[in-house]
This record gives C-alpha cells, sequence and structure tokens, in this order.
C-alpha cells in the first residue's frame, strides 16, 4: 500500500501490520513465519494480541495451532469475542484456529467466532494417529505443499461463500472465505511460507 502525501507530491511504502493471537499455542512460531513472508515489504510489523487495544490497525491476524477449547476460553476472559467477531482484515486461522473461526463445531465447549460458515470436526483423525504430515495438493500453489498435521480437526461441510483449497480422504483440510483462510495443519511449520504469501496478497494491502 503506498500513502500519498500531497505537500510533498511523492508517495512512500507502507509496511503490513500482522497480529498473531498470543493466548496459548504456537505463537512465536507464526510470528517468525510472517516476519519472514514481510521480509521484502519494508516497514511491516508483526505482533503479538492479547488484548482488545493490540487489534488497532491490524491488517491481518493469525489465530494459532494449540488447544482450542483452552484458546476460547481465554478469549472470553480477555473480551476478545465481541472485537474478533467484527474484525476487519483477514483472519488466518491453523488447526485450533481452524476450530475457532468456524460458524460450527462437533464440542460445545469450544466457543467459535462464526467467520466462516462451515462444520468443523476436532481432532478428527482419531487417537492413534495423532499426528502426520502430507504432500498436499493446495488451488493456488504450483507445488505440492509439505502439510504437518498435528491433532488436526476436518471440516466436514461448507456453506456458501466458502472455497475449498485442499482435501484429503478424512475430509477438507484447507478453505478461503474472502479474506479469511483457515488450514486443519500447520503451515507455519516447515520453512514454507507460500501459504502466508497467498494470505498477504489477498489482503489487498
Ligand atoms: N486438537 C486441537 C484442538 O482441537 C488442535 C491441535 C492443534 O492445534 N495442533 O484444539
Amino acid at each position: 500500500m503506498f500513502i500519498c502525501s500531497a505537500k510533498k507530491r511523492c508517495c512512500r511504502p507502507v509496511g503490513v501490520k500482522v497480529g498473531v493471537l498470543a493466548l496459548q499455542g504456537d505463537v512465536a512460531e507464526h510470528i517468525l513465519a510472517f516476519r519472514e513472508a514481510l521480509a521484502d515489504r519494508p516497514g511491516s510489523t508483526v505482533v503479538p494480541v492479547r488484548h482488545v487495544e493490540d487489534l488497532v490497525g491490524l491488517d491481518g491476524l493469525a489465530i494459532p495451532g494449540g488447544e482450542s477449547t483452552t484458546i476460547s476460553r481465554l478469549m472470553g476472559k480477555n473480551g476478545l469475542y465481541e472485537p474478533l467477531t467484527g474484525f476487519e482484515g483477514g483472519i488466518f486461522a491453523t488447526c485450533a484456529g481452524m476450530v475457532l473461526v468456524a460458524d460450527r463445531v462437533d464440542d460445545p465447549r469450544v466457543r467459535s467466532l462464526g467467520l466462516i460458515s462451515m462444520h468443523v470436526a476436532r481432532n478428527a483423525f482419531g487417537p492413534q494417529i495423532n499426528s502426520r504430515e502430507t504432500l498436499l495438493n493446495i488451488a493456488g500453489l504450483a507445488d505440492p505443499f509439505r502439510a504437518v498435521f498435528i491433532r488436526a480437526p476436518v471440516v466436514t461441510e461448507v456453506g456458501p461463500g466458502v472455497e475449498v483449497l485442499a482435501r484429503i480422504p478424512e475430509g477438507i483440510v484447507a478453505v478461503r472465505s474472502g479474506r479469511h483462510m483457515a488450514f486443519a495443519f500447520h503451515p507455519e511449520l516447515g520453512g514454507d511460507f507460500r501459504l502466508h504469501r497467498m494470505f498477504l496478497e489477498g489482503l489487498g494491502v
């Protein structure tokens, strides 16, 4: 994005501001991943978000993997439900984050934000196979993505306006809805930040 100063009649580039919800989960990995993805955008910042005032000026927000029941409880405690429901930037949600942005979740202990029209089943891979790595074809990426699944959810149904970006036999594992994106796996792990870049492009800033 460029801000033009009428006085100086010039344009200067302005960076992107991304927040990472820092209540629980793999916060540090998301901060590093977005810093890497924004390395070619001077003036960009990536900041942890714990309170309502931390949301000011954000173009995008990552909701990390972790434990969705815990993050849900802490969002309530910090008064974040209402501000996040009305958040105008894009949301990049991974794993537990995918559970939290859904409008329907199979576990009543999770109070979700209802930002993406989809039904999500938690811990959908069964107790024996809690983690795995899969080479995944994702719409919009030229080459497969090495996806790390850790006690992952799946999307069992999407509503209108939700684009399915990837699916595996167990269900849908990547979606886009307007400026929001959600993944059942962990794109912040593994050093491949193509999905972060795709998200940043979708913000239009
Ligand atoms: N199983 C966790 C949950 O539902 C998600 C796991 C993860 O984020 N890696 O909250």
